[in-house]
């Protein structure tokens, strides 16, 4: 696809990047055929090819209006379309320069915006986040039934691993995870550990910047993620005694951007080159499972209780950005789960980081479709690898949603 950039994108770097990943898209549209929004709206504009003509559009007349905004405001961010697409059209990265730039041109209104601010304070504060959440949790019981759906019940803490082993990796504690889902590290340390690792959670290392970064807030998003890597960095300096061996994340979705450190932080001399290093340790918890030897972990011997049946959702960010598909089935499936068969795994469930809030009404008919795809009559849990995830599809399902972790923590070792 053929760009030419409007004068006052000139010298711009965001404008030239957007240029060149525009220019692999041939507008074939293979990519709406797995694209969830353009499947709910059936509108060409709510596609991946149509958010990037809208792109193009803004570039060569250097404006764009309200429905540009909304119509990029409804992309999941689920990347699903560079799955898709044969012309490797980095689709994710062209949408971030994209909202970036709109936002300059178009003024949201002021409910809107005070509702953007919000959420990015709050979310990406674990702090203040654990506050609010405690506060939901309390008055749960006298909130209506459908604000009730959306707090997440206390989880009791598991007892953690006292032992000290001479492996030792780091792990994002996250922002909404470390206060609605805390079993989930909790685990992964008690799994890690019969696995002779250590893991370390480096109380200075906050949010991982995603939520700042795709609500058009890039320079925050930036700030969060220096910020982390002056955290990690006394632990993962190559030129420190013995450097941890990985920085997990427990939560694709933060692992998604972990991973983008070093392409995002690339042009800040002061930073290019730790960046670089954090995405180059960057492990999903399913890869450093699936390096080890998995028999350590549980007997799978006769006698044993059966698992029981499991329904798995992999997370877009694991599928599409991370590009590990079948990492959780087939952990599950060496661990003697019994998987139940599954339809449309490639579409989101409607989660996307904030866009559960934002885009509510979208969410939740992807949160409907995804939950009958699950064939939940048959499954006793949901496994699935992200917290947003595993808190979107809890609001309304049957069975319990649990991170796949839990379950692997359980089994008898
Ligand atoms: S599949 Fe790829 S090349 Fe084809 S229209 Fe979609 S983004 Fe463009
Ligand atoms: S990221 Fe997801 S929602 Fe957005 S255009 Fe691509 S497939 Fe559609």
């Amino acid at each position: 696809m053929y760009v030419k950039l409007h004068s006052s994108y000139h010298n711009s770097s965001p404008a030239e990047a957007a240029k060149e990943y525009l220019s692999a898209c041939v507008h074939c549209g293979f990519c709406l055929a797995t694209c969830p929004t353009y499947l709910d709206a059936q509108d060409e504009r709510d596609s991946p090819r149509g958010r990037i003509y809208l792109i193009k559009q803004l570039l060569e007349t250097g404006s764009a209006g309200q429905a540009t905004q909304s119509h990029l405001d409804r992309c999941l961010s689920c990347r699903n379309c560079e799955t898709t697409c044969p012309s490797g059209v980095e689709y994710g990265s062209l949408l971030d320069i994209g909202r970036d730039l709109v936002e300059q041109q178009v003024n949201r209104p002021l409910p809107a915006k005070i509702k953007r601010w919000l959420l990015r304070t709050i979310v990406s504060r674990p702090a203040l986040f654990g506050i609010f959440l405690k506060t939901g949790q309390f008055f749960r019981p006298i909130l209506p039934g459908f604000v009730q759906q959306k707090i997440p019940r206390k989880q009791k803490r598991l007892e953690q691993p006292s032992s000290q082993h001479a492996r030792t990796m780091l792990v994002l504690a996250g922002c909404v995870q470390s206060a609605a889902t805390p079993n989930t590290n909790g685990a992964a340390r008690r799994v890690l550990d019969r696995l002779g690792i250590s893991l370390i959670s480096i109380k200075e290392a906050g949010c991982c910047g995603a939520v700042n970064y795709h609500l058009s807030a890039q320079k925050d998003g930036l700030d969060n993620m220096r910020s982390n890597i002056d955290a990690w960095w006394p632990y993962i300096n190559p030129e420190s005694g013995r450097p941890a061996e990985a920085i997990v994340s427990t939560a694709s979705g933060c692992g998604s951007m972990l991973v983008d450190y070093g392409r995002l932080l690339a042009h800040d001399p002061a930073y290019a080159d730790k960046a670089k290093r954090v995405s180059e340790l960057c492990k999903d918890i399913c890869e450093i499972i699936l390096a080890e030897d998995m028999q350590l972990l549980f007997r799978n011997g006769k006698g044993d209780p059966p698992r029981g049946k499991v329904a798995v959702h992999t997370p877009c960010t694991l599928q599409h950005a991370l590009k590990l598909p079948e990492a959780i089935p087939t952990i599950l499936a060496r661990a003697g789960f019994e998987l139940v068969d599954t339809t449309e795994k490639h579409l989101c469930c409607g989660s996307a980081g904030s866009y559960s809030i934002l885009q509510p009404d979208i969410s939740e008919r992807l949160l409907d479709n995804k939950l009958q795809a699950l064939n939940i009559d048959q499954a006793s849990v949901i496994a699935t690898g992200n917290v947003g995830c595993q808190l979107q599809l809890g609001t309304k399902s049957i069975v319990p949603v649990r991170h796949w972790i839990e379950l692997l923590d359980e089994l008898p070792a």
